[in-house]
């Protein structure tokens, strides 16, 4: 079933007194009530203080990476299984800080997503073009082939674990927005590329979420758009009543 949901990426932020203090306060704001899953992405050294801190609440603790390979000699990653045994059921995949930082390839962030699907996860697969890509007319191709070699290798029932982010590289963390307009049209798009290889009924069950510069002062007018079902939030969800403002 398509959800409403709003994810925080707290990236490379918050050591663990940070951490638990955002979720205090996170927790402190959530008496009013939700219609959306709420979802935070600490670092992974606090991953399993932040899982115990809310398995009381609506706040689902997710990871923001996780290694393609099962366990070894691989270091620095962690292992899916690690994850697991933390509590974690959802991770972050092919965020454009991975893509262009730490060169992550199409084919990588792929087998990141056989591992995390064929482990029972969900994963919020990210894509997005660059500025000169938008310029060149090229943004509706980037995003496309992002999604095919990165999801269309996986069978309709894995399909139903992912939830697809568009977030334009342009956007995130320059405090320029997509409008609702681009963002509804692009995820018009990919909705209906989804469609393509995995049917409708597959397609009409994916939450499409938009990420790039989400305020509380934006967030309402590009979430009113009938494509798009929510947002990964980066800057904004490290202030705890901007994130439950948003969402
Ligand atoms: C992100 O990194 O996923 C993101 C959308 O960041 P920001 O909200 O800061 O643009």
């Amino acid at each position: 079933m398509r959800k409403n949901i709003v994810a925080g990426n707290w990236k490379m932020n918050c050591d663990l007194p940070q951490t638990r203090s955002l979720i205090i306060d996170l927790k402190k704001g959530l008496e009013k009530g939700f219609n959306c899953e709420l979802m935070i992405a600490p670092s992974h050294p606090f991953l399993y203080q932040a899982f115990n801190s809310t398995s009381d609440t609506i706040i689902e603790v997710v990871a923001q990476n996780v290694c393609e390979a099962q366990k070894g000699a691989y270091t620095g990653e962690v292992s899916v299984d690690m994850l697991d045994s933390v509590g974690i059921k959802t991770i972050i995949i092919g965020h454009s800080e991975r893509r262009d930082i730490y060169g992550e390839t199409d084919e990588l962030l792929a087998a990141k997503t056989k591992t995390a699907l064929e482990k029972g996860m969900r994963v919020i697969f990210c894509c997005g073009e660059h500025l000169e890509q938008r310029q060149a007319g090229k943004h509706f191709e980037t995003v496309t082939q992002q999604i095919e070699k990165g999801l269309f290798g996986f069978t309709t029932e894995q399909m139903e674990r992912v939830i697809v982010a568009y977030e334009p590289v342009w956007a995130i963390g320059t405090g320029e927005t997509a409008s609702p307009e681009q963002a509804q049209e692009m995820h018009a798009h990919l909705r209906s590329f989804i469609a393509s290889k995995f049917g409708e009924e597959t397609a009409n069950n994916t939450s499409i979420l938009y990420g790039g510069s989400v305020k509380p002062s934006n967030a309402a007018e590009i979430f009113a758009k009938p494509d798009v079902d929510g947002g990964l939030v980066g800057g904004a969800s490290l202030d705890a009543q901007s994130f439950l403002d948003i969402a």
